[in-house]
């Protein structure tokens, strides 16, 4: 269910769902839309007075987004510096793996959704998402540092992530802020 609520000039709409929660909960979405689920014995008169106080946290949450929306549109390399950099990378880090006896890898560069790399360890295949031109050189040697080390440990276990850290000591900050950025 859609409601509205007015809040001075603005209007804040919600898609109201009514769950077995013991708590209201709203989002904000990616698309700027706000999200509230609560359980049914909360009224709607009192739901649309706790949207309307969280106003300031769904603008600037909305604000957030838009930001997080620009850094995706501007790539940091040209399409020619970024082949470059992947490759130097992919050098690099394989460099870097081989005290772990692994055969080197092949590397494809590919059009993904919603992930910055993959590793098929059984082909031994490291695919690199295009999308990676948004992303700083130390988020890209973070990602062919995390494919690499698949090739060793093919789930997301602390051994892996041991690893990483090796190769990328501060790996945590660096993955956290590629949370933050918005792929289609
Ligand atoms: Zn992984």
């Amino acid at each position: 269910m859609i409601r509205e609520v007015k809040n001075g000039n603005t209007t804040i709409k919600y898609e109201l769902t009514r769950k077995k929660v013991k708590n209201i909960n709203l989002r904000v979405k990616p698309d700027f839309t706000v999200a509230v689920s609560a359980p049914s014995r909360v009224s709607l008169r009192y739901l649309d007075e706790f949207v309307l106080s969280k106003a300031d946290f769904i603008n600037s949450a909305i604000e957030e987004y838009k930001n997080k929306t620009v850094a995706r549109l501007e790539p940091r390399y040209t399409p020619e510096e970024f082949t470059a950099l992947i490759k130097r990378y992919f050098d690099e880090v394989y460099t870097k793996f081989i005290p772990y006896n692994i055969d080197r890898p092949q590397l494809r560069l590919k059009r993904m959704k919603s992930r910055w790399g993959s590793c098929n360890f059984v082909k031994r295949v490291i695919a690199l998402s295009t999308n990676l031109i948004y992303c700083t050189e130390e988020q890209i040697y973070y990602v062919v540092v995390h494919e690499f080390s698949h090739l060793l440990v093919h789930n997301h276990s602390k051994a892996f992530y041991d690893i990483v850290s090796v190769f990328c000591p501060d790996y945590k900050r660096i993955r956290r802020e590629m949370n933050s950025i918005m792929l289609e």
